[in-house]
C-alpha cells in the first residue's frame, strides 16, 4: 500500500468527457484522460483492503488491482504492466471500454468514491506503448502443432494471443475485412477508435500470428480443410443473430438492426465503405427499440448523423438511480445507467412496449406503442408484462433500430456440417474443458455463452487457449 492516508485525503478525480457540443460533430473518442501526476495520486486512494473484492468478485479477468495501484504510485510502469499482462493481455481495451465491475466491488465504494481503476489501468497500457515497453515478443521456439482460431473478436484474439506466446502456430480466420471482431464493427468509434485495435493486431501479427481476412469459415473453407490442417480449432465466431421483433408492419422499410447500422457507420469511418443499401438518421425522427449498450451506441450515431430526433424506448421498468438493495455491494447493481451518448440529447422511455408499425408508401412513418406494467404471476414466478388500460400512444419514427439483444450465433455451415451439439438457447455447447461435442473443435466467447462484454469474451479466450493446450499434450 502506497500512503495509509490516501483513501482519507484525496477525492476520486474522473477525466470527464468532450463537451456535448464538440462531440457530437465527429466520432473521435468521446472520453479523455488524467495526466500522469493525477494517475499517481489516484493509485494511492487504494486501501489495500486486504479481501479485495475489485479481483476476487468484480473483474472477470481477476486482474490483481491492489498491487498494479501500489507499482502505479510508486511510478514502476514497467512492473505494473507486467502484473497487469499476467491477466490482461489486452489492457487497452477493457480500460476503455469495458463498464468496469472491480469499481462497483471496490471497499472504498462502501461509503465512497471507488478506486478508479479504469483508468489506471488504460494509463498503464497507453504509457507502456508511449515509452515502447510494449513491443512484439515472439516465443523463443515453438512447437509444430498448428492452431486455427475463427473469429477475431476479443476471445478469438485473447486464445490465439496465448497459444502465440506458448509457441503454438496460429491462424486466425476471419470472415470480414479487418480484424477485430466487435471491437472494430460493433463497438462505435467515440468509445474505442480504430487505431486502437489496428496497433494491437499489428503487434500479434509482429509475433507471428497469421491473420486470414475475407474468409468465411463454412463457406469460402470448409470444416475438412480445417481439420485436415490443423490440430486444434478454436471457435470463436459471436453471437450475431439478433432478436427481431415480429410485430405487424416489420417489413416497413425503415426497420433495421442495430448492428447493420453501427456496423455501416464504423465502415465509413475506416474507409472501407458501405456496399449495400446505406442506412442513414439524417434528419430523422429515430426511435432505438430496446435500452441496453448497443442501443446507447445507436443513439450516439444517430445524434452524429444529425437527427432530427432521437428516443430510446425499454420494455422494462426504470431502474432506481442508487444501488437497489437486490443488489448490494459488492454486486454489480442493478441500477439505472446513463451513458456519454444519452446525455448527448434522448428521451429515455421505460415500461413501453411497441404493439406495430404504422407507414405509408411502403416506409415505417409510426410506432404504435403501450405503456406496460410488470405483474408477478399470483403463484409467482417471473413477473411478466401486462398493458396499462388506456395507455396507448403513437411515436413519429422514420428510422427504426431493433436493439433487443442477441439469441445466438449466427446460421454457420461448420456447425452445421459438424452437427455440433448446442445448448437449450442455440449456442455451442461445451464441457467444463471449453470441448464442442467434436474432437479437437473448441469454442470460446459470445458463440458458447451468449452476447456479453469484452471483458468475458477476453478471459474466455484465455481460459480456451490453456484447455487446447492441455489437450494437445495429452496427445502427444
Ligand atoms: C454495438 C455493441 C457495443 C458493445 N459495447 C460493449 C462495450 O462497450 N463494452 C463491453 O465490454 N462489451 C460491449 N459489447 C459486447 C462485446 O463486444 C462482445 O461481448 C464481445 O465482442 C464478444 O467477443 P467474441 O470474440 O466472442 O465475439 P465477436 O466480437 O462478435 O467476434 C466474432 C468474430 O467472428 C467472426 N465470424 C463469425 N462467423 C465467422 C465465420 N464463419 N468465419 C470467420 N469469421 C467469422 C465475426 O465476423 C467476428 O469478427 C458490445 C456489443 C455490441 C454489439
Ligand atoms: S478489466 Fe474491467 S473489471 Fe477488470 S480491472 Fe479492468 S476495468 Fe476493472
Amino acid at each position: 500500500m502506497g500512503n495509509e492516508r490516501g483513501f482519507m485525503e484525496i477525492e476520486r478525480r474522473d477525466p470527464g468527457y468532450r463537451p456535448v457540443e464538440e462531440r457530437v460533430r465527429d466520432y473521435r473518442a468521446v472520453e479523455k484522460q488524467l495526466s500522469r501526476n493525477q494517475l499517481v495520486e489516484q493509485a494511492t486512494r487504494c486501501m489495500d483492503c486486504g479481501i479485495p473484492f475489485c479481483c476476487s468478485t468484480g473483474c472477470p479477468l481477476a486482474n490483481v488491482i491492489p498491487e498494479f495501484n501500489e507499482l502505479v504510485y510508486r511510478e514502476r510502469w514497467q512492473d505494473a504492466l507486467d502484473m497487469l499482462l499476467l491477466t490482461n493481455p489486452f489492457p487497452e481495451f477493457t480500460g476503455r471500454i469495458c463498464p468496469a465491475p472491480c469499481e462497483t466491488s471496490c471497499t472504498l465504494g462502501i461509503n465512497k468514491e471507488p478506486v478508479a481503476i479504469r483508468q489506471i489501468e488504460v494509463s498503464i497500457a497507453e504509457n507502456a506503448f508511449e515509452r515502447g515497453l510494449l513491443q512484439a515478443a515472439p516465443p523463443a521456439r515453438r512447437y509444430d502443432a498448428r492452431i486455427a482460431v475463427v473469429g477475431s473478436g476479443p476471445a478469438g484474439l485473447a486464445a490465439a494471443d496465448v497459444l502465440n506466446r506458448h509457441g503454438y502456430n496460429v491462424v486466425v480466420f476471419e470472415k470480414n475485412q479487418y480484424p477485430g471482431g466487435l471491437l472494430r464493427y460493433g463497438i462505435p468509434d467515440f468509445k474505442l477508435e480504430k487505431w486502437i485495435v489496428e496497433r494491437r493486431i499489428k503487434l500479434m501479427e509482429d509475433e507471428g500470428i497469421t491473420f486470414e481476412t475475407g474468409v468465411e469459415i463454412g463457406l469460402d473453407l470448409s470444416s475438412k480443410y480445417l481439420l485436415d490442417r490443423f490440430d486444434a480449432v478454436v471457435l470463436a465466431a459471436g453471437a450475431e443473430k439478433a432478436r427481431d421483433l415480429p410485430i405487424p408492419g416489420r417489413d416497413l422499410n425503415g426497420i433495421h438492426f442495430a448492428m447493420d447500422f453501427l456496423m455501416q457507420q464504423n465502415r465509413r469511418i475506416s474507409g472501407e465503405g458501405v456496399k449495400v443499401d446505406e442506412i442513414s438518421a439524417r434528419d430523422k425522427h429515430v426511435v432505438v427499440i430496446g435500452g441496453g449498450d448497443t442501443g446507447s451506441d445507436c443513439v450516439g450515431t444517430s445524434n452524429r448523423q444529425g437527427a432530427a430526433s432521437v428516443t430510446q424506448l425499454e420494455i422494462l421498468p426504470e431502474p432506481s438511480a442508487d444501488r437497489p438493495p437486490e443488489t448490494p455491494w459488492p454486486l454489480w447493481p442493478a441500477s439505472r445507467r446513463d451513458s456519454s451518448s444519452h446525455k448527448e440529447g434522448c428521451d429515455r422511455r421505460w415500461a413501453v412496449q411497441t404493439e406495430s408499425f404504422e407507414g405509408s408508401n411502403g416506409d415505417v412513418r409510426k410506432l404504435k406503442c403501450c405503456e406496460v406494467e410488470w405483474v408477478t404471476p399470483k403463484d409467482g414466478g417471473r413477473p411478466v408484462p401486462q398493458k396499462v388500460k388506456g395507455s396507448d400512444f403513437l411515436l413519429r419514427a422514420e428510422l427504426v433500430l431493433l436493439s433487443m439483444g442477441f439469441v445466438g450465433p449466427a446460421t454457420n455451415k461448420l456447425v452445421d456440417d459438424l452437427e455440433l451439439k448446442l445448448d437449450p438457447r442455440g449456442n455451442i455447447q461445451r464441457d467444463g474443458d471449453h470441448k464442442t461435442s467434436h474432437a479437437g473443435i473448441f469454442v470460446a466467447g459470445d458463440m458458447t455463452h451468449g452476447a456479453s462484454l469484452v471483458v468475458r469474451a477476453i478471459n474466455d479466450g484465455f481460459q480456451t487457449a490453456q484447455s487446447v493446450m492441455n489437450w494437445l499434450k495429452t496427445r502427444a
